[in-house]
C-alpha cells in the first residue's frame, strides 16, 4: 500500500485511472463522443506510469488515487461541458467510487 503522489493519503481503495477511465469514456459515449479523444488526453497528463500500488481490478501499478484522478477530469469537464458536471458528480463521486 503507499502514498497518492498528487494527494499524499494512502491509496485505500485502489481503482487505477485507466479502470476508471473506463467508465467515464463509456458515459462519455452516450452524452458527448467527441470528448472521448480529449480524456485520454488529460489522464496521460496526470499518469506517471509507475506506482507500488496495485489495481484491484486490473492489477496495474498505480500512483494516484481515484479520488483525485476523478477530480482532475471533473475539473476539465466543468469547463468544457459545464452542462454535463452535474451527472458526472453524481455518478462517478458519490454512487460508483464513495461508498
Ligand atoms: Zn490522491
Ligand atoms: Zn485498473
Amino acid at each position: 500500500m503507499s502514498e497518492c503522489i498528487v494527494c499524499n493519503e494512502a491509496i485505500t481503495n485502489p481503482v487505477c485511472m485507466g479502470c476508471v477511465e473506463e467508465e467515464i469514456k463509456a458515459w462519455l459515449c452516450e452524452v458527448k463522443p467527441e470528448l472521448v479523444e480529449e480524456l485520454y488526453t488529460k489522464t496521460e497528463e496526470i499518469d506517471s506510469g509507475f506506482g507500488e500500488t496495485s489495481c484491484i481490478l486490473c492489477h496495474n501499478w498505480m500512483s494516484v488515487c481515484t479520488y483525485c484522478y476523478t477530480i482532475h477530469i471533473f475539473d476539465w469537464l466543468k469547463i468544457r461541458a459545464p452542462e454535463l458536471s452535474k451527472s458526472f458528480r453524481t455518478i462517478f463521486n458519490f454512487n460508483y467510487f464513495f461508498y
